[in-house]
């Protein structure tokens, strides 16, 4: 089960770690100056090419994705 309330939404935590540093996977980029514009410590540019199940979310502390990408 998953909640989405509105504090779920603004600090992501790492199902696996609990970590916080959690980062979004960003889809679409279609300009690498569009890509540099996002805060590195937030997002990932992951380009514009979707893989089959793309995850939002990737915890930095332990490589951890998950979550489903809402487009
Ligand atoms: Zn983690």
């Amino acid at each position: 089960m998953q909640t989405h309330t509105k504090e779920d939404q603004n600090v992501k935590t790492c199902p696996k770690c609990k970590s916080k540093i959690v980062l979004e996977f960003i889809y679409g980029m279609s300009t690498p100056d569009e890509a540099a514009k996002l805060d590195s410590n937030k997002y990932i540019p992951m380009g514009c090419i979707m893989p089959p199940n793309p995850h939002r979310w990737f915890c930095k502390k332990c490589s951890h994705e998950w979550g489903v990408l809402i487009s």
